[in-house]
């Protein structure tokens, strides 16, 4: 009987993750098209290693629109020394390649969302190929996984770190760790919408130690913002033992996403006017947002209140709303 095997990746590298030394180079996934009939995409790529050692993969650019990930990681590559690494870096700064150059969320060649695309397919769409590539390619080589993402051009975040609650303790004590490590002004045990076809949960069914980030958003970054994550990947480096040295500590406040009741969404359309800014308190009940019906003068706005105490960890980035949109989210501070 012929055992069904996984076709190998299209995605060639042209760097050797076994090699000692910086290389910068690409994985390069050949993509047939108008106007370039044996094309590619080129992935930029960079691995820094010495020695035997752990491996950290870095990533940004998951989603194309989020910018201090790939702003840290494109810095890290061109001044990260060998001979102050202990181990192999693998950093990725926009994964999502095609998406990050178009400054959108999703891909422009198959409207794929990298972070739903999980395990990808090798024999899919560009972005599950990508998928696929990190899938059964990078992480098995990693240790520690380290994804950066920002609110993109439709939510803001207020800085934060987080792991998700496993059902391994160990491996999710290692994870809140990194993120301790991180030192963002925010730490977070964070619950997702909807964690099927997740990088993140990939990583985590691999046992991997996994981090991400939020760091902000609205299509944009700060300088705050990339000081955090500058600082942030150098300390989770340390932290693991691969950069020599002690993480630079700053104080974090813990935040907890206990249920679904952490996210409000719009039931309406209509324009925006923000009742509290991110990071504020909030009281449970308390309307966070009104949405104003703008067909009409005279109409009433909606109502968005918070279903639980805590502080605004996010919302909805432009002015304008639609039904479905997520208007905010609360987080609970741990003492
Ligand atoms: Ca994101």
């Amino acid at each position: 009987m012929l055992m069904k095997t996984l076709r190998p990746s299209p995605i060639s590298s042209t760097v050797d993750f076994d090699k000692d030394g910086v290389q910068h180079g690409f994985l390069r996934l050949p993509y047939s098209r108008d106007d370039s009939a044996w094309g590619s995409v080129m992935i930029p790529v960079c691995v820094v290693r010495n020695g035997t050692g752990p491996t950290a993969l870095l990533t940004g650019g998951n989603h194309g629109d989020e910018y201090e990930g790939p702003i840290a990681l494109y810095d890290l590559a061109r001044s990260l020394d060998a001979k102050n690494v202990s181990g192999t870096v693998i950093i990725v700064p926009a994964m999502n390649y095609p998406a990050f150059r178009a400054g959108t969320r999703t891909s422009p060649i198959d409207k794929g969302n990298m972070n739903r695309s999980f395990p990808g397919r090798p024999d899919g769409t560009v972005t599950e190929k990508i998928a696929d590539y990190f899938q059964r390619e990078l992480l098995p080589r990693a240790d520690i996984v380290l994804d950066f993402h920002s609110g993109g051009r439709t939510l803001d975040f207020v800085p934060f770190c987080a792991a998700h609650v496993l059902p391994d303790k160990q491996q999710e004590k290692k994870a809140f760790d990194a993120v301790e490590a991180f030192a963002a002004p925010y730490s977070v045990q964070m619950l997702e919408i909807d964690t099927v076809g997740m990088y993140d949960t990939a990583a985590e069914e691999m046992g991997k130690v996994f981090v991400t980030t939020e760091l902000g958003g609205g299509g944009t970054s700060r300088a705050e913002t990339v000081r955090i994550a500058k600082r942030g990947v150098l300390n989770v480096l340390r932290h693991s033992g691969i950069v020599a040295g002690a993480v630079e500590k700053q104080p974090t406040r813990w935040l907890d996403m206990p249920s679904g009741d952490c996210f409000c969404f719009a039931e309406d359309e209509g324009m925006i006017e923000p009742l509290v800014d991110l990071g504020e308190p909030m009281k449970e009940g308390q309307v966070v947002a009104r949405i104003y019906p703008v067909g009409r003068t005279g109409a009433a706005p909606a109502e968005i209140a918070t279903k639980m105490s805590g502080i605004l960890a996010a919302r909805h980035f432009p002015g304008l709303v639609k039904a479905g949109d997520c208007v905010s989210v609360t987080a609970v501070v741990v003492d």
